[in-house]
């Protein structure tokens, strides 16, 4: 992936996870590292390069950077990531998979575009953490 597209796609997770509503990302792009208690933050997923998902972490495609999202893997979706998934759905009401079939359908910039105005406070306008479940900018809860 060049330079420019890998900022471009910068929040967009292989896994199909948006890290622009991911507390590590957050924290940092806020100035609260302090307040959560933590070390670095996340700079998001391409540019930090992290293997903060435990698909990234478990397969070789995604670490040795073969293919950019899991729909393009011949296993789509295999056991790990559907492991992930369900997961998500369960604790934050949120679909991997669906997400990585959006954008297979629409584009990775289209997408990321939805994902902005999907996690965006209604009361403020701020950040909402789909992991906090809250806006990181008024505390607006969401659940
Ligand atoms: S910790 Fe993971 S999900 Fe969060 S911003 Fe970084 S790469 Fe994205
Ligand atoms: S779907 Fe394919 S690329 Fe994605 S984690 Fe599973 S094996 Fe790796
Ligand atoms: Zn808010």
């Amino acid at each position: 992936m060049d330079q420019q597209k890998l900022l471009e796609t910068n929040l967009a997770g292989p896994c199909g996870f948006y890290c622009g509503t991911c507390s590590h990302y957050l924290a940092r792009a806020k100035g609260l590292l302090k307040e959560k208690n933590l070390k670095h933050g996340c700079k998001g997923c391409r540019i930090q390069d992290k293997k903060c998902a435990w698909v990234k972490r478990d397969c070789t495609l995604l670490r040795k950077k073969q293919i950019e999202f899991c729909f393009e893997c011949a296993d789509f979706p295999c056991a790990n990531l559907v492991k992930l998934d369900q997961r998500h759905v369960r604790d934050d009401n949120m679909s991997l998979i669906n997400n990585l079939l959006r954008i297979k359908k629409v584009g990775a910039a289209q997408w990321l575009k939805e994902q902005e105005d999907q996690w965006r406070c209604p009361e403020c306008g701020g950040n909402i953490c789909v992991i906090d479940k809250k806006c990181y900018d008024c505390g607006y809860k969401i659940r």
